[in-house]
């Protein structure tokens, strides 16, 4: 049977650079089919998180010294960041990279390729119809060139990209920075119903403590390189000692 959680991160230390320690001890989990929010101050670990689980860490120098992180029953140390993607795991990062000089379209052609291995439009064609039924402004944009789309446009193309991996588990960096209150709002909307309707687990790194909550789960708030609490997204967000001193809501 599947196990409960599609993530456990269990007591991983992370230094980059072999000097600079980032995580200190840090452990969490994703049960499957949920939203869980990493929450924390500038500089606290949570994109360290993401790319200690994705094995991109390994582009920055970084490392993840001990402890051990396990994706649907399986230690992910010694596996490629390919051969996790190839076994659903997929890291939206942040700053949307996108192909500017590709269309929209192509972006998602050169997707297809790259996380399924497949050439070709034909069998590609369900997996557009899909990121263009939940992001409808990419099907008007899709003879446009990536990088003039707006920051909002360019997010979605980032998260449709990870719609074609039909991932187990997507790992999301900030999705809301850069973007307007409506735009925010907009992408979020999305976000859960990928995950209502898809049963799509995410592990959603945020500043926007308000917005993440509201569509998590669970959530962890970091401090320093380890988690210092967590618990229900509801209780999180409206217990008035977590909103003042953890998440700077007063
Ligand atoms: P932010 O929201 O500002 O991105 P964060 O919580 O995501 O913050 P990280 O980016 O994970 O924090 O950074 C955690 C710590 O690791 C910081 O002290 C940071 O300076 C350090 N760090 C991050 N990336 C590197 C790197 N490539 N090389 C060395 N140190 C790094």
């Amino acid at each position: 049977p599947a196990p409960d959680n599609v993530l456990e991160i269990n007591n991983i230390e992370v230094v980059y650079n072999k000097v600079v320690q980032a995580l200190r001890g840090l452990s969490l989990v994703v049960p499957r089919g949920q939203i869980v929010a990493l929450l924390g101050s500038n500089g606290a670990g949570k994109s360290t998180t993401l790319k200690a689980v994705s094995g991109l860490l390994a582009l920055e120098r970084g490392e993840v010294e001990s402890g051990s992180i396990v994706f649907k029953g399986a230690p992910t140390a010694g596996r490629t960041p390919h051969a996790l993607v190839r076994a659903g795991l997929f890291h939206v990062m942040e700053g949307r990279r996108v192909f500017e000089d590709l269309t929209v379209e192509e972006n998602l052609v050169a997707a297809t390729y790259a996380l399924t291995g497949r050439k070709g439009a034909g069998g590609a064609k369900a997996d557009f119809d899909t990121v263009y039924e939940y992001f409808p402004r990419l099907h008007e944009r899709r003879k446009g060139l990536a990088g003039y789309l707006s920051g909002g446009e360019q997010q979605m193309l980032a998260i449709g990209r990870a719609l074609i991996a039909a991932p187990g588990l997507i790992l999301l960096d900030e999705p809301s920075l850069g973007l307007s209150p409506k735009l925010v709002e907009d992408i979020f909307g999305i976000i859960a119903r990928i995950n209502a309707e898809r049963g799509t687990s995410m592990l959603l790194v945020e500043q926007n403590a308000t917005v993440a909550l509201a569509v998590a789960h669970t959530g962890y708030i970091m401090e320093n390189g380890k988690i210092v609490i967590d618990g229900p997204a509801e209780r999180l967000a409206s217990d008035p000692d977590v909103r003042e001193f953890y998440l700077g809501m007063g």
